[in-house]
């Protein structure tokens, strides 16, 4: 190596964080694709021999967890940890994140799917290597979603901008995090994760690289679109108390509508032009109703999160793993 090359973050431990949900149909194929990866980026002494894959088996009914402890036994750079029940994406994420941190000094978080393209990840090492803390992989178009993904993402992106929520477009839970970064983030405590906004919260030095993301290399999606929905609503609701206000600002609304529908009632009293007044009752009755219990519902999903954090439970369980490959001792040994 040169000696500009050696003042460089060259030669560190890398691993890969995979969150698998019943991924038994691609699973072989992703390990021996990032298994591959991973060696001839070590070859080109860009990351250490050290380096490791870590797959998070998160409570798969299917033949996931068999999978991964037949190939860490196989392949040499392959680890697993394998939670005690589905316990959903980002505790997964969390899960992998909090178990490679000690024994790494950056970690790419990648969806087993291979979806994300996974070439760039030498560009988000070289990012690392000249200081970058956070890499974001940013998809450039939206071409392998369907038209209702791409149109309820993007109308979700501009959501979240007017609530004041930070977050980079396009990025999902693709990035490389360097140690420093990771020891941060696992210091946010909270039950409602999404990790994706609690990213830009942490500074660091950042960098992005650009990838063409492509359709799942089998199997089918394991977001179906009620754990989509909730995922979107603590994007929201995580790190905005705007739908809060938003309700003052409906209730003066209504006030001021109030005032001057009270004010052409006196008005139609007094000129002793009295309506009978049953349609315009009856939907001040709906609407303020209406309006009422929405508003009732938004308090109540701040409520539920209090008590959820609260309770402080802890987000996963580890039933097992196999962390040889990463250099820790199994028991007994
Ligand atoms: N995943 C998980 N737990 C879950 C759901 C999903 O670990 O409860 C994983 C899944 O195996 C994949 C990643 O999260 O590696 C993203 O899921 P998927 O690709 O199905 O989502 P999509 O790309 O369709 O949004
Ligand atoms: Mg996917």
């Amino acid at each position: 190596m040169t000696e500009k090359s050696e003042e460089k973050r060259y030669g560190r431990t890398l691993s890969i964080v995979v969150p698998c949900y019943n991924e038994q149909e691609v699973l072989p194929k992703t390990v021996s694709v990032l298994s591959e990866y991973l060696l001839s980026l070590v070859e080109k002494g860009k990351i250490s021999g050290s380096s490791f894959l870590l797959f998070v088996n998160d409570g798969s009914a299917d033949d996931t967890l068999k999978i991964l402890k037949e190939r860490s036994k196989a392949v040499e750079n392959v680890c697993y940890i394998s939670l005690s029940r589905n316990c959903g994406h980002q505790n997964a994420l969390m899960a992998g994140l909090s178990t490679a941190c000690p024994l790494s000094d950056m970690i790419v978080s990648i969806d087993a799917d291979l979806q994300d393209d996974v070439n760039v990840i030498e560009q988000m090492v070289d990012e690392y290597a000249d200081g970058a803390e956070i890499v974001y992989g940013v998809r450039g178009s939206r071409k392998s979603d369907t038209f209702f993904k791409r149109g309820t993402a993007q109308t979700y992106y501009r959501v979240l901008k007017s609530m004041g929520v930070k977050t980079i477009y396009n990025h999902a839970d693709f990035r490389l995090m360097g140690k420093a970064a990771v020891e941060e983030l696992l210091r946010y405590r909270e039950k409602n994760l999404y990790i994706r906004g609690l990213i830009p919260e942490l500074g660091f030095k950042t960098a992005s690289v650009n990838y063409e993301r492509k359709a799942r290399e089998a199997g089918e999606s394991k977001y179906p679109f009620n754990k989509m929905l909730a995922l979107a609503l603590n994007g929201i609701t995580s790190f905005s108390i705007k739908p809060l206000r938003l309700i003052i600002s409906i209730g003066a609304a209504v006030m001021i509508i109030c005032l001057l529908a009270a004010a052409y009632a006196f008005i139609s009293y007094l000129s002793g032009h009295v309506e009978k007044g049953w349609t315009s009752l009856i939907l001040s009755i709906w609407f303020l109703g209406g309006v009422q219990l929405l508003s009732i519902g938004v308090i109540g999903e701040y409520i539920g999160k209090i008590y959820s954090e609260v309770k402080d439970r802890p987000l996963y369980c580890i039933e097992e793993s196999d962390l040889k490959a990463a250099g820790e001792k199994m028991p007994g040994e």
